[in-house]
């Protein structure tokens, strides 16, 4: 039976290679790097010497702990403790993790790997290796790093997948040759790929590889490397069906492996010998070499390797023709493989139990045999298949759960953004109403702001027409807006029945000229104010009182009694003379000479306009003046019209006077000064008056 194969895989990973370290801790580190190879072919040696360090390895600095507890576990499974072995592998785990230390992780993880390899826990062991490969990239241990590589790489060619396992192995191979202090990583590395190609029948590859292989292990000058190197080539060399040259490979093992006291790869190399010769059905050399082996494996306390002893030595005795002895060594080697769970294994081993009943003669036993494989088939196939549907359901469950999870997380999401968008929202309408406030706001201001200004405009509006119509100096009405007036009141209209009337007045300062003359043209202003001041008082709040000309006044009043005119006449005369200015030190006083009549006049019935009305009391003021001045004369009205004419009479006041053609009225000022000189008088009376 070809146990090369079973040894392929388990091998494979017993023989990866933990990477040589060497810092701090000088005296522990020197131990441990001479125990690291040893570990390998001579397990038990090496736990003896670990155990002398174990007190102070364990308390060392970090590094050195790891490294420690790694080849502890390491030895501790090859002398056949694989659940002790575990259990060391897990406290590195756990003391990497603490640490945080990844190379201590990574270690701790591959150690574990090849503990529940060798408890035949597949699933966890490839995990644990996956896990530890991509651990062990991020450090920068280039040994931990390849040794972690070839170790994935196994856990997929165990799996069957062995693309993914070559890429691997082939990673780990270049990676190795970057290790230029240590040929331990390339030997491994191609070690490993010498067992792939095996498996895959790649057997030109294999031996390609093999070759670099042993060159290497022989470079290296290290029986265990070598003896590692040939039972790979028996392995590629029985499978490639070259039996001469995997016999070699096996007996030259051998003695590399008795030179060494590698007691555990004695007893494997015995088991193939036997195996061997089996094959070329020498049964006297096999069960030979086959009590050999049970006698190693005894030694080495390795229950499975004695198992597959006793059925190589049942086998040869069945051979032989010792039916009962022969059934006796199959069987206690099937209880074993039966106690382990090896399943495919037990099936395997049960059909070549048939195959050779038969050929010896036990048909009986043959045909239990074969009923008993195809129990373990059955087995097998029902185990599998519920392990598919368990893996189906688990795999089910776990995406059922992770819809969920992401379900929760989608419902999570898009509640967030629900959320968002109704603070948004929220955000966008107060902006809105800010803006809506702030806008309203200066609308407001501006609103009001303008009516503001409109209000001001009209104000000014006003003002500026009242300016228009108002002299500046007395803010009495300015000629052009009496003109305006009586414009539109062309007829106005007497009020309050026959006795009232209307009636203009003229008014002209006397010897104005000398208050300029005397005290300055700012003093004949004052007097000028006064003046206006004077007539405010004097008339009443209804008449129009308007600044004419320089220092001339007109005053029209539209409702006074027919009698009341001279009246009005005298207020007009003694109110101003009776007021005084004080100017510079100075009083000022003046007097005013008045013409007036009622308005509207109408000589013959024929009313005459307001600027002839204006035209002949000012003829009349100029007789005041001419007569004495501080004086008023009125128009009272007119008679024998039918004598002259009004162009005549306006021509001539003072004849048209004497003639009798025109009634007029005088008032004297409070004081009077003498009249004039002759000459004066007709000076006054030849004034020009187109001006006016
Ligand atoms: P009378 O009328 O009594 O014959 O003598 P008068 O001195 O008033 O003579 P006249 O009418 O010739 O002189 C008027 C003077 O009034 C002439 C001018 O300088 C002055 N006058 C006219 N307007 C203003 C004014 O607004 N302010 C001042 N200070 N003087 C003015
Ligand atoms: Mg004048
Ligand atoms: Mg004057």
């Amino acid at each position: 039976m070809p146990f090369a194969r079973r040894s392929a895989a388990a091998l494979a990973l017993a023989l990866a290679i933990a990477p040589a370290l060497a810092w701090g801790q000088p005296a522990l580190d020197a131990e441990l790097a001479a125990t690291r190879e040893t570990v390998r072919f001579v397990p038990d040696d090496a736990l003896t010497r670990l155990r002398r360090i174990e007190a102070q390895a364990r308390v060392a600095a970090p590094a050195t702990r790891a490294e420690f507890l790694s080849l502890y576990s390491s030895a501790v499974r090859r002398t056949g403790d694989a659940k002790r072995a575990l259990a060391l592998a897990d406290e590195l785990v756990a003391y990497g993790r603490n640490e945080r230390d990844n190379v201590a992780l990574a270690k701790g993880l591959l150690t574990r790997t090849y503990a529940l390899s060798e408890l035949n826990e597949l699933p966890a062991a490839h995990a644990a290796a996956f896990e530890a490969e991509s651990i062990a990239q991020a450090t920068a241990d280039m040994p931990l790093r390849v040794q972690a590589t070839i170790t994935a790489g196994q856990s997929f060619q165990e799996q069957g997948n062995y693309p993914a396992a070559l890429a691997k192995l082939q990673v780990a191979t270049d990676l190795s040759r970057a290790v230029t202090d240590d040929a331990v990583p390339l030997a491994s590395a191609l070690n490993a790929l010498a067992l792939l190609y095996t498996d895959m029948r790649q057997y030109d590859k294999g031996w390609e590889v093999q070759r670099e292989s042993v060159t290497v292990a022989k470079r290296m000058k290290s029986p265990g490397r070598l003896a590692i190197a040939l039972s790979t080539e028996y392995g590629l060399a029985i499978e490639a069906k070259q039996y001469e040259r995997a016999r070699r490979a096996l007996l030259e093992g051998l003695a590399v492996e008795r030179r060494l006291g590698a007691r555990q790869m004695i007893a494997t190399t015995l088991v193939n010998l036997a195996d061997s010769y089996l094959k070329d059905r020498d049964y006297g050399r096999a069960a030979d070499y086959a009590q050999q082996a049970i006698k190693a494996s005894q030694e080495i306390n390795s229950p499975l390797n004695l198992a597959t002893a006793r059925i190589n030595l049942g086998q040869a005795y069945l051979g032989m023709g010792r039916v009962a002895e022969g059934k006796r060594h199959f069987e206690a080697g099937l209880d074993e493989y039966e106690k382990n769970g090896n399943k495919p294994e037990l099936q395997g081993v049960l059909l070549e139990y048939g195959t050779a009943l038969e050929r010896a003669g036990d048909f009986a036993g043959a045909v239990n045999a074969y009923h008993r494989e195809r129990r373990i088939s059955n087995e097998m196939f029902a185990e599998q298949r519920q392990k598919a549907v368990l893996e189906l359901q688990q795999k089910y469950d776990t995406e059922k759960k992770q819809r969920q999870i992401e379900a929760l997380r989608q419902d999570n999401r898009v509640k967030g953004a629900e959320l968002d968008n109704r603070r948004l929202q929220q955000r966008i309408w107060w902006l809105l109403a800010v803006v809506f406030a702030l806008a309203s706001a200066v609308v407001g201001l501006l609103y009001r702001k303008v009516r503001h200004a409109y209000a001001q405009l009209e104000v000014k509006n006003l003002e500026l027409k009242q300016q228009s119509a108002l002299d500046p100096l007395t803010s009495l009405y300015n000629r052009r807006h009496f003109q305006e007036f009586m414009r539109g009141h062309a007829q106005v209209e007497r009020r309050g029945g026959e006795d009232l009337v209307g009636a203009l007045f003229l008014l002209d300062v006397d010897h104005f000229k000398h208050i300029n003359d005397t005290y300055g043209h700012a003093a004949g202003d004052a007097v000028l104010k006064m003046i206006a001041e004077r007539l405010r008082i004097a008339l009443r709040e209804t008449d129009m009182i308007v600044r004419w000309g320089g220092e001339e006044f007109l005053a029209f009043l539209p409702s006074v009694s027919r009698g009341g005119l001279d009246d009005v006449a005298r207020r007009i005369l003694s109110s101003i003379s009776a007021a005084t200015v004080p100017y510079q030190g100075a009083t000022l006083q003046v007097n005013v000479s008045v013409g007036f009549a009622p308005y509207p006049l109408a000589p013959g019935g024929m009313p005459l306009s307001w600027e002839r009305a204006v035209n002949l009391i000012d003829m009349a003021l100029y007789l005041a003046k001419a007569h004495g001045r501080n004086r008023a004369y009125g128009v009272r009205g007119f008679a024998n019209l039918g004598q002259t004419t009004l162009e005549a009479i306006e021509q001539d006041l003072e004849s048209a006077w004497r003639k009798g053609f025109v009634d007029l009225t005088v008032v004297l000022g409070d004081t009077q000064e003498t009249p004039p000189p002759a000459e004066d008088w007709s000076n006054v009376v030849a004034m020009p008056r187109g001006g006016r």
